[in-house]
């Protein structure tokens, strides 16, 4: 995903350092034991924009379903070897949430560990996997090094794109954010993606044994074809990028489903939700300021376009600044991310989808 970041991130908006868990230039993951056979392995809030989703780990009488397999086939690799130890039984099913990178670069590594696994998406992100994911791979391990000199020629002259004098922190930023990029770009390099082995339109039941998960299609929402993963037995669900924490992504969304889409996520009645990225939650809280944020974001956007304004002037417009303090809460990195990340992509795809654009 870092080119689809760097591209938008001028060095002077970028992150800023987050400690928790992060002790070398790519995020770490911290296992929690969520339900009986259930774990979820949380990956920490990145430094920069290189970020990994989480995965989860369903364990029932017969096998084990994972769900995300994580950016880094290192720690992909290292989580491999914690199932392993929690249980003698097979990963037999790798459920994907979504086509971006940052869930599916471990694909090969758990075919490589379990060479009968079956591979499982919804039929959208099959297609993006292979039409698009593949193609962002080559070109991240292509571009990223020359980004990484970028960034380390400005934290040498000390100065961002617009001739800004940096301060220490952002050219303590951009050196790390260096660091990220060529760790990130040595892990790309033992990537394979892999297309999904099967697809489900709606619903899909797998059954380890007694254990019964549950895929689901709710409809678009962070892509086009968000699956959310439910285990009834504990109630648990995984919602995948439906819900970031602690700031949303909007790269490929559709603000009004998605709206719908979080509505119908609420309506299963989980009591433990594991989002994409961030803690797991134990209630609907986070479910609905993210609602709160995307309804407001799409009617300020809607309104604009009656008035015929211009894209600039809408994005001038919206203000969502009361509810974006509670995602930000005076965390300055985590508002440099949801304007760079949410905000201005999410106005910008709430505006074409109220012109009736393609999308
Ligand atoms: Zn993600």
């Amino acid at each position: 995903m870092f080119k689809r970041f760097v591209s938008l991130a001028a060095v002077s908006s970028l992150l800023l350092p987050q400690a928790a868990l992060h002790a070398g230039p790519l995020p770490g993951h911290e296992t929690v034991k969520v339900a009986e056979g259930i774990y979820a392995f949380i990956t920490a809030e990145s430094n920069n924009a290189i970020v990994s989703g989480n995965s989860v780990a369903i364990v029932g009488d017969d096998g084990v379903l994972v769900v995300d397999s994580g950016n880094f086939p290192s720690e992909t690799r290292r989580i491999i070897a914690e199932i392993r130890q929690l249980t003698p039984l097979p990963v037999r099913y790798l459920v994907h949430t979504h086509w971006h990178r940052d869930h599916t670069d471990g694909d090969s590594e758990y075919r490589g560990a379990f060479p009968n696994v079956v591979i499982i998406s919804t039929p959208y992100t099959r297609k993006m996997i292979g039409d698009v994911a593949m193609k962002n791979l080559d070109q991240e391990i292509k571009e990223g090094p020359d980004y990484a000199s970028y960034l380390r020629k400005v934290a040498q002259d000390g100065k961002g794109s617009s001739g800004r004098t940096l301060t220490a922190e952002e050219i303590t930023y951009s050196k790390e954010f260096a660091d990220s990029i060529e760790a990130a770009v040595a892990e790309f390099k033992q990537v394979k993606l892999l297309l999904p082995d099967e697809t489900f339109d709606q619903e899909m039941a797998i059954h380890l044994g007694k254990r019964e998960v549950q895929l689901k299609f709710l409809g678009r929402g962070n892509t086009g074809g968000d699956a959310v993963i439910y285990v009834p037995d504990v109630k648990v669900v995984m919602a995948g990028d439906l819900l970031v924490y602690p700031t949303p992504f909007a790269f490929d969304s559709y603000l009004t489903e998605w709206i719908q889409t979080l509505g119908k996520l609420k309506a299963i009645g989980a009591t433990t939700i594991i989002p994409g990225h961030g803690p797991v939650q134990h209630n609907n809280d986070y479910i609905d300021l993210m609602s709160s944020l995307l309804q407001s974001v799409n009617s300020q956007v809607q309104q604009s376009v009656k008035q015929n304004l211009s894209l600039d002037d809408t994005r001038k417009k919206v203000d969502v600044a009361s509810l974006e303090k509670q995602f930000v809460r005076d965390n300055p990195n985590r508002q440099r991310s949801f304007e760079a990340y949410f905000l201005g992509i999410a106005v910008e795809r709430a505006y074409k989808e109220a012109k009736g654009g393609a999308m």
